[in-house]
């Protein structure tokens, strides 16, 4: 991609509506604008970090046994009339009148919607247990949006839902997604904490919010410092039982700060192994029995051919705030440092002399090769300053840079820089396909 027909609206100076790190380099570096009050409109560069992530999210719903569906934003309020929330819902629900006089509103969440989907397809035992998943906006009209997209109004949301026949097989669902959410979150170069969360009248110690650990993060969360090490699950543990590794990941002590009770035996055991820092939450799931499946008469036929109201859970994550939560992870003075995994693209090729012929050449050559190589590479052929190049490169964050000027083209060299770490080596332009398409 050339960057000078790229849609990058980079700005110099920080927005004065942003208050926090991630909302400002999202507007710095042209990821986001907003259009309405918590309503965001993606721009190229941002969009595809969102969908980096949503592709992690995916692959890890899927490898976890999950199927993805697609649900209406649209809702009908029947159906919400049925679980019994219609009304205890509150503001947040945006409500809406079709032309027919008909009550409408815009999906919070989708519990009532997936039960019925499973109530109209699944009648037997035999087709059971089932783990439906979607990745889709939702809408709740948050009192006060405010962190760009960490607490918008309209929000991309990874949320699926499980449906078994007992407690038994609903614990060995949540399991799954408890497994999938740490390998999720590893895999964005964040580490997530489950920390267990209020779950309620029934759920028992089925519910933990995953929080990662960022030192601008919203809320104040204390845990023991050996989650800062604990080893991520492999996939091929899913065909274990994953008992032992949920009560490894949720045996020691977590809290956030509304929670936390220094006095508390737990605390004092822990002593100076207490680690005390910031949070955000990504994701929550919990598990809460026959709620919406009895109101809503979600029931198949056991072995016997008897009535069984299922068991269900549900699992969110917050696939755009996730955005946000990864710069407040990675970022420095300069601006956005992706980790590969999400990142825009993989390189920057920055031509420091544009209209020299030579320079152009080598950066033309670079481009194809590292097309041709399978390797996203953003090119900034524009015609600026090389200072203004630089400084556009750090703040949107690509992992690598390789930069091109006439001297280093003379003897056959270009710079290869790690944003993370700064350092540069120079290099010939094979190498650095080479070194990128590793
Ligand atoms: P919060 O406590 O942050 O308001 P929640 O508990 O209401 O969130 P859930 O219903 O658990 O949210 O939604 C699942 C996930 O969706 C959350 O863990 C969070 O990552 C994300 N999320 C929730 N509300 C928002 C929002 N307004 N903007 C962006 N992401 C959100
Ligand atoms: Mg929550």
């Amino acid at each position: 991609m050339r960057l000078s027909a790229y849609l990058l609206p980079t700005l110099k100076e920080n927005p004065a509506e942003a208050q926090i790190v991630s909302h400002r380099l999202m507007l710095r570096a042209g990821m986001v604008r907003q259009h309405a009050a918590g309503i965001y409109n993606w721009l190229p560069l941002g969009l595809r970090v969102l969908r980096n992530i949503e592709r992690i999210v995916r692959e890890e719903q899927d490898a976890a046994g999950a199927q993805e569906v697609l649900m209406p934003t649209i809702q009908s309020a029947e159906l919400w009339k049925e679980s019994g929330r219609y009304d205890d819902y509150g503001k947040e629900m945006l409500r809406i009148t079709d032309r027919h006089d008909r009550e409408m509103l815009y999906g919070p969440t989708h519990e009532e919607v997936v039960t019925d989907i499973f109530r109209q397809n699944v009648k037997s035992y035999r087709d059971m247990p089932k783990m439906l998943y979607q990745i889709h906006w939702k809408f709740r009209d948050e009192v006060r949006p405010r962190f760009g997209v960490m607490r918008g109004r309209e929000f991309l949301m990874k949320d699926c839902y499980s449906f078994d026949m007992d407690y038994a097989g609903a614990r060995a669902s949540y399991n799954r997604m408890f497994v999938a959410y740490l390998r999720t979150f590893a895999r964005m170069g964040l580490r997530a904490i489950p920390m267990r969360a209020d779950p309620g009248p029934i759920g028992g110690d089925m519910s933990h919010e995953f929080i990662i650990l960022a030192d601008t993060g919203e809320s104040g969360v204390f845990c023991h410092k050996s989650f800062l090490e604990k080893p991520i699950p492999e996939a091929a543990d899913y065909g274990k039982d994953l008992q032992p590794i949920v009560d490894d990941w949720t045996g020691s002590y977590t809290a956030t700060d509304e929670k936390h009770d220094p006095e508390a035996d737990a605390v004092k055991a822990i002593g100076a192994d207490l680690v005390s820092a910031r949070g955000i939450e990504v994701g929550h799931i919990f598990y809460f029995g026959t709620k919406y499946s009895k109101a809503m008469n979600a029931v198949v036929a056991g072995p016997s051919g008897e009535p069984v109201t299922v068991e269900m859970g549900s699992y969110g994550i917050g696939v755009s705030r996730l955005v946000a939560g990864i710069i407040e992870a990675s970022h420095d003075d300069a601006g956005i440092i992706w980790p590969e995994s999400v990142a825009p693209f993989k390189v920057g090729l920055i031509n420091l002399k544009t209209g020299d012929a030579a320079t152009d050449g080598a950066c033309e050559g670079l481009h194809s090769a590292l097309r041709r190589a399978g390797v996203d590479a953003l090119y900034d052929d524009r015609d600026e300053r090389a200072g203004a190049k630089f400084a556009d490169m750090d703040l949107i964050g690509l992992p690598w840079q390789v930069i091109v000027g006439p001297k280093g083209v003379a003897k056959g060299m270009v710079e290869l820089k790690c944003r993370a770490t700064g350092a540069r080596e120079e290099v010939t332009a094979e190498t650095a396909v080479t070194r990128l398409t590793l």
